[in-house]
Formats: structure tokens, C-alpha cells, sequence
């Protein structure tokens, strides 16, 4: 049984405070994307702290219980390029760049965390030369294959000056998702100033915590996420590193996601209106206070009371359950909710690379999606939620045939 490190922080990620309020105690989890094969079965996976923290000094909300990112993201399976809306995205991200900043032809672009490097093929098919960096050694060595230069290494500030030294200064940096990823984001923000011109722009999203509190999006919330974005902690932690955020914009990326763009202190970028709107949306829906969170996790409670005593209602008449989709974050939905093999006989996911694994902690087994007219499960609960009505339309005949669907979240609904 390998076991995963985990250690707890004591201070803010961005201010370094330590005046920290726990204001969301969701279930302990194994890593959400543990999941194992048969061989595996007879261990137990070990569970880590899922306690979601607000500073009181910065209003940022964190975990600070740190799985090691080496056991996390050395082996990570997610690809963005197999998904075609995800293609589409980055293109449009390329074009929103290069349209407003006008980089000259052949300058370069990093891109921190760069996956498959999808995002950098469409700045380079604008013109632009592209470095990825991602500690992914699988992946990056399968995008350097594909033509997109990747090196396969978490991004430093000893590595942005040995690609400053070997590529020259970077025009645009990128990342995606790292901010909410990373334990050490001001050691990142130390990494980008060294690699980018003095006319450079830092470009980033991460998802976006007034969506996350908007949407029930509660079960976004596992190891690898330890940080929930708002504007308005980001612009303090920008400024005590040296660097400011100038924009901020919500795009619709993962349920909800904010792209924020900073230059160096003292550069050529001047704030525009968006932060300062942004930081008001934010404090009318209170998420500078720590009871908003509070609140939050009173509401989510409650729909995962309201999704047991219903599970309960169709176990008890002997019927049976099954679970659609095995995204990472159905670990925490099941953890969380009370959802394990008593309830759900098994679930069905449409990638290759899931089917026939077990759920991180649970062990319910992943089958393909035939699984469902083949075993004829009585009830579905789409765990792959956002997906809800793509994956109803698509699986019709389930319903058809007799089935229903169970939606957990955003409300609980039963089709
Ligand atoms: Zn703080």
C-alpha cells in the first residue's frame, strides 16, 4: 500500500496570516483521482482533512491540508486536447490575448501547468514561439512529440531563469488552474517575474469562488484544489509580491471561472475598471464574511440529507442504484453525502481510462455505460452532474426502458 504524505499548513496561502476560521468540514477523502484496480482491493486507502479555511485578514478561502503534488500530478490522466469545448476555449483565450496585448510574431509564450499543450498550439498557430512546462512526465513528453516544446518539471523560480537564459524573456505567461493547484503561489509569482519582459502579461484562471457559493458547487472541493479564487485577496497578494492585477473577467470554464491578467509593479499595464466591479459583485454576496461560508456549508448539508433519506427510501423498497460518471470530483459527492457501495451498486463512465478501476475510497466498481441497459439499474444519480442534460438526452432509452435519473445538485431532482 504506497502511502501519500500530507502535511497541514499553518498560515494564508496569500497573506501569510494565521488568523484562520474552519467554516467547512466536508468528509475526509482519499485523493479524488485514487482511483485503483483490482489487485488494489484489499488495502484500505488512506482518507486526508477536507476543512475548508477563511483568513480573516485576507478573506481567502483554502485548504491547508497539503497531499504531496508529486503523488498527485505525477501520474495525472487529465488531457485537455480530448475534449473538443476545451479546444475551443483555449482557442478563444489565444485570440482574447493576442488581440488586446498585440505581441509581436515570435515572441514567446510559457505556459505554466500546459497539460497536452493544447492552449500553446493556438498561440503558435498565431505565430507565437511556445515552451510548456508540466511535471506530468507522460504528458509532456507526448506534447513535446506532438511538436509543442514541454518541460517536465513544476515551475520554479530556478526554472523561470533557465528559460529566461535559454529562450530570452516571455511575453505572455500563462496558467490554468495552477493558482488552484499550487501550495507555494507567491513562489510561482517570484518565477513569473523573472521570466517575463518588462511589457509582459501574466494571464490565469482559476475557478471562481463566487461561483463555486452560487452554484452548489461544493464537490469541486478536493485535495488537489487548494485554493478558492476571489478577486479581491488577489490583488493584496499581487501587490505584496511585486506584481499587479490589472483585469479580471468571468469566463465560463469549469462551472464558473475567473481570468485575471497582472503585470510587474510599475509597468505599463493600467488597471481598467473590471477588479474593482468584480470586488463589489463580491462583497454584496457577503464572501467577505466567514458565516457566508457557514451558511454554505448549512445549505449543502442539507441537500445531502435530502439526497440519503431518498436513497434510503429506494433501497429500503428493494430497488437498486447506479452512478453516472466518475469525475474527480464525485469522491468528495460521495464522501461527503454518504454515498458508498451499499448505495450504489456500481457506476458507468464513458472513459476508457476509468472503466474497470474502483472509486478512490469506496471501491464501487466503474463499468462502461452499456453497463447500464445490461444490469438495469432501477435509479441513476448523475454524479457527472454539470453534465446533467447532455447525459439524459443522451441516454434517453435508460428512461425509456424504465429508469430514472436522480440530479444531486445544484437542487435535488428525480426524471
Ligand atoms: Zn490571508
Amino acid at each position: 500500500m504506497k502511502t501519500v504524505p500530507c502535511r497541514r499548513r499553518e498560515t494564508c496561502r496569500l497573506c501569510g496570516g494565521s488568523d484562520l476560521h474552519l467554516v467547512l468540514a466536508l468528509t475526509p477523502t482519499p485523493p479524488a483521482n485514487a482511483f485503483v484496480g483490482a489487485d488494489d482491493l484489499a488495502a484500505e486507502q488512506a482518507c486526508y482533512p477536507l476543512d475548508v479555511f477563511f483568513c480573516k485578514s485576507c478573506h481567502h478561502v483554502q485548504l491547508l491540508d497539503v497531499v504531496d503534488p508529486g503523488k498527485l500530478f505525477e501520474n495525472y490522466v487529465y488531457v485537455s486536447g480530448t475534449s473538443s469545448s476545451f479546444v475551443r476555449h483555449f482557442k478563444n483565450y489565444a485570440d482574447a490575448v493576442i488581440g488586446r496585448f498585440q505581441p509581436d510574431a515570435e515572441n514567446l509564450v510559457v505556459d505554466i501547468g500546459s497539460n497536452d499543450g493544447t492552449l500553446l498550439a493556438a498561440f503558435r498557430a498565431r505565430g507565437m514561439t511556445v515552451l510548456g512546462v508540466d511535471p506530468a512526465r507522460d504528458i509532456a513528453e507526448k506534447a513535446t512529440a506532438n511538436g509543442i516544446e514541454t518541460m517536465p518539471a513544476f515551475f520554479t523560480p530556478e526554472l523561470a531563469a533557465e528559460i529566461r537564459q535559454s529562450h530570452g524573456p516571455a511575453r505572455i505567461v500563462t496558467a490554468n488552474n495552477v493558482f488552484a493547484h499550487a501550495d507555494d503561489l507567491a513562489g510561482i509569482v517570484d518565477g513569473v517575474k523573472i521570466l517575463l519582459a518588462d511589457n509582459g502579461v501574466f494571464v490565469f484562471e482559476v475557478s471562481y469562488l463566487a461561483d463555486v457559493i452560487e452554484k452548489n458547487l461544493f464537490d469541486t472541493i478536493y485535495h488537489e484544489h487548494l485554493a478558492y479564487h476571489l478577486v479581491k485577496p488577489l490583488v493584496r497578494f499581487f501587490e505584496d509580491n511585486g506584481m499587479q492585477l490589472f483585469s479580471t473577467e468571468r469566463v465560463p470554464s469549469h462551472g464558473g471561472s475567473l481570468r485575471g491578467m497582472a503585470g510587474l509593479s510599475g509597468g505599463p499595464h493600467d488597471a481598467d475598471g473590471s477588479v474593482a466591479d468584480l470586488i463589489r459583485v463580491e462583497e454584496r454576496m457577503g464572501l467577505d464574511k466567514a458565516e457566508t461560508y457557514r451558511d454554505f456549508a448549512g445549505r449543502i448539508d442539507k441537500l445531502g440529507q435530502d439526497l440519503k433519506a431518498l436513497t434510503a427510501g429506494i433501497k429500503a423498497e428493494g430497488k437498486s442504484i447506479a452512478g453516472f460518471g466518475a469525475p474527480a470530483k464525485a469522491t468528495t459527492l460521495m464522501h461527503h453525502f454518504g454515498l458508498g457501495p451499499e448505495t450504489v451498486d456500481f457506476i458507468v463512465d464513458d472513459s476508457p481510462l476509468k472503466q474497470g478501476l474502483f472509486t478512490p475510497g469506496h471501491h464501487v466498481p466503474v463499468f462502461p455505460a452499456d453497463a447500464l441497459y445490461q444490469r438495469k439499474p432501477d435509479y441513476a444519480i448523475i454524479l457527472a452532474w454539470n453534465f446533467a442534460e447532455p447525459i439524459m438526452e443522451k441516454h434517453r432509452a435508460f428512461q425509456d426502458g424504465g429508469g430514472r435519473f436522480i440530479v444531486p445538485l445544484p437542487n435535488l431532482e428525480i426524471h
